[in-house]
């Protein structure tokens, strides 16, 4: 519930940050893979930890709604968009520690939440550091993938992570180790809406610069290969299932190229819904309940959505 105006809200945010990093009224479709999605009241996109920690104590005194955005490649914004703030978390910094024992190779990367794990992973890979290469084609911020426990050829974050430095809801800070942050399958404690994430240590290690790099070259062609490229997507858009596959099952199912409006289940990958262009969050929501009927009728199973639907 809102109980200050827009123009306070306005002044608030001005004594937070600069004009330029403050939008009223921000089409998310511009922050988000799928390039679908109504607009946000307001935007902010906020550097560092101090103004974070400003917004979020804005936040809860005002009882404005926050909505914590990472690279927006994991959401379905609904049309009508989001009602509050949506802040953009722009923390990249990268701090390396290598272990002072020669004979040890480990390294411990800090990374910010805002960092592009595809940015990050060229990084590390042109300084021998390994460990990341799994991660190297998910399209999202390190934030966003420890909030889904994002994974790939079949490591996922969790595997990683050390510890990870969040805000939470009343402006507190707290590391968490890796315990902690209750990592299942597409999921961690950050689910619960808990905080902002504002960093996580990896744990890696020393590498080869060209086995890193051949290993991420061969995982990019398999994905090449695999998946819708150069069309709006966010991804899987239902949770493989502990007895099965369900990319498969859709595929089964004989939905490979079925659409609703401009969405359209992807003749490339059939876990993948894909935006033909200017498709609405309505397309994409009918689809997904036409595909989990059809699952059901076909196979008598019951589907879970990955990504997460937001906003009205
Ligand atoms: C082409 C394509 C391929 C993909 N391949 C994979 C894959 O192989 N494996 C995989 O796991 N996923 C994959 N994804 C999905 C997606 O990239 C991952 O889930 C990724 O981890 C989402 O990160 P993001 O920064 O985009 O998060 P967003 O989509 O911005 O947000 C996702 C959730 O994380 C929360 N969040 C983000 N940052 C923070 C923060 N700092 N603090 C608190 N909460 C935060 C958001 O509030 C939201 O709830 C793919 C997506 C696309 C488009």
């Amino acid at each position: 519930m809102i109980y200050i105006k827009n123009n306070e809200i306005y002044a608030e945010l001005l004594k937070i940050t600069s004009k330029d990093n403050i939008k009223k009224n921000e089409p998310m479709k511009y922050h988000t893979s799928f390039h679908i999605g109504g607009c946000a009241d307001w935007f902010v996109i906020l550097e560092n930890e101090e103004k974070i920690k400003k917004l979020v104590l804005l936040c809860s005194t005002k009882e404005i709604p926050l909505y914590i955005l990472g690279n927006g490649t994991n959401i379905l914004v609904k049309d009508n968009g989001i009602r509050g703030i949506v802040l953009k978390v722009n923390l990249n910094s990268v701090k390396v520690k290598e272990n002072e024992n020669e004979n040890e190779n480990n390294v411990e990367v800090t990374v910010g939440a805002g960092k592009k794990i595809t940015v990050l992973a060229k990084e590390l890979a042109k300084n021998g550091i390994s460990g990341l290469e799994f991660a190297s084609g998910i399209p999202g911020t390190i934030g966003g993938a420890v909030y889904m426990n994002a994974g790939a050829y079949g490591k996922e974050i969790k595997d990683i992570v050390i510890s990870t430095k969040y805000i939470d809801n009343n402006g507190s800070i707290h590391i968490i180790n890796n315990e902690k942050q209750k990592f299942e399958y597409r999921k961690s404690i950050f689910n619960s809406k808990i905080g902002v994430i504002l960093e996580t240590t990896l744990k890696l290690e020393k590498g080869k610069i060209d086995q890193i790099e051949k290993q991420m070259e061969d995982y990019s062609i398999k994905r090449k290969n695999s998946q819708p490229i150069g069309i709006a997507n966010a991804g899987s858009t239902f949770k493989r299932e502990k007895d099965f596959i369900t990319a498969k099952l859709i595929d089964e199912a004989g939905l490979k190229g079925f659409s609703i409006g401009n969405a359209e289940v992807s003749t490339v990958h059939a876990g993948f819904i894909v935006n033909k262009g200017e498709a609405t969050a309505k397309d994409v929501l009918e689809l997904i309940e036409y595909i989990k009927k059809q699952i059901y009728i076909k196979f008598k199973k019951e589907i879970h959505l990955e990504i997460e639907v937001i906003g009205e």
